[in-house]
């Protein structure tokens, strides 16, 4: 698993998906019929309120949890078919990387990367690669340093040499930036998009942070475990047909789609000419929770 030839992007498809909980009486959907598709080597940021289900829907891709119902593909793999005893395996083509690092703190920073070798005494070659990885995230000198003596953001860096060690296809990242200052998160998140352009890993990475899921391919929100409809009200959606037509002071104003965004009409600017006048705008126009208009969406894309 840890040879060359591994490593190459894995495409998550995810369908149906659904997760409960019955902590009392009733039954909490925590994950509630997701429906996800990330490409090989795509960066996917996963975004929404707390207990909104990311980390849930984050463990049961990673297969730390089984679903109620629904399917996970992974590669070529059928996720949700896996028998008990296959698991393992699975889950040794699965980077994990988490908001409080997990690492053993009673093991050595080298020793903490070589953790998934664990409980075989890695040869060699396993304790040259886990060097070369400390190496990679900036960690070079530091093999035997105990957590403790490391500061959170260096910490966080062992954690995905941890997580790098199996050479994953898949890099799952719950809030990795999320207990670290604002450029010491900056630089672990360079750090994984390096790595998936090296790589080709493909990353799902919960997080809070705007500036952090604008620096992915595409973010997908999660709200009361179902995927947000990103859509709605968006320019998206005026791209996606085959014109658009806006009203501006109860007059048609024929736009092609396509448009480029930043000649596209921003949010604020419909939610200012219906200020000026009821009738005009689009009809609708964003809520509170809307997602950000085009330029961003835009960006996401191109990144
Ligand atoms: P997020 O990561 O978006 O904050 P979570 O996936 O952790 O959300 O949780 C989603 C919902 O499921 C929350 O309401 C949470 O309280 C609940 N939940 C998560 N794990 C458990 C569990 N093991 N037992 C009961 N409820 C849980
Ligand atoms: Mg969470």
């Amino acid at each position: 698993m840890s040879g060359p030839g591994a490593d190459e992007g894995l495409s998550v498809q995810v369908t149906g998906l659904v997760k409960t909980y019955s902590p009392g009486a009733q039954v909490l959907r925590a994950v509630d019929g997701v429906d996800l598709d990330v490409a090989a080597g795509e960066f996917v940021a996963l975004t929404g309120p707390s207990g909104s289900g990311k980390s849930t829907l984050l463990h049961l891709i990673g297969a730390l949890d089984r679903p109620d119902a629904g399917t996970i593909t992974v590669g070529s793999i059928n996720v949700t078919a896996l028998q008990r005893r296959r698991l393992p395996d699975y889950r040794r083509r699965v980077g994990f990387v988490f908001q409080r690092y997990h690492l053993l703190p009673a093991l050595t920073a080298l020793d903490n990367v070589l953790a998934p070798a664990l409980p075989r005494r890695p040869g060699r070659e396993q304790q040259a690669l886990a060097r070369e990885l400390l190496g990679q995230v900036g960690l070079g000198g530091r093999e035997d340093a105990l957590p403790s003596r490391l500061s959170g953001g260096q910490q966080q860096r062992v954690a995905i040499a941890r997580a790098l060690f199996q050479r994953p296809g898949l890099l799952l990242a719950d809030e990795p930036t999320g207990n670290l200052d604002q450029h010491t998160g900056q630089q672990v998140l360079s750090l994984l998009t390096q790595l998936r352009s090296e790589r080709g890993t493909t990353i799902l990475l919960v997080t809070h942070d705007q500036s952090v899921a604008e620096q992915a391919d595409r973010a997908v929100q999660l709200v009361d475990g179902k995927v947000q409809e990103r859509l709605a009200h968006d320019q998206n959606v005026a791209e996606q047909a085959d014109r658009a037509v806006q009203l501006v002071d109860g007059r048609v104003q024929e736009r092609l789609a396509h448009d480029s965004p930043s000649t596209s009409p921003d949010t604020d600017n419909f939610e200012r000419v219906n200020d000026a006048d009821g009738a005009a705008g689009w009809s609708g126009g964003a809520g509170p929770e809307a997602p950000a208009p085009g330029p961003l969406a835009s960006r996401w894309r191109s990144s």
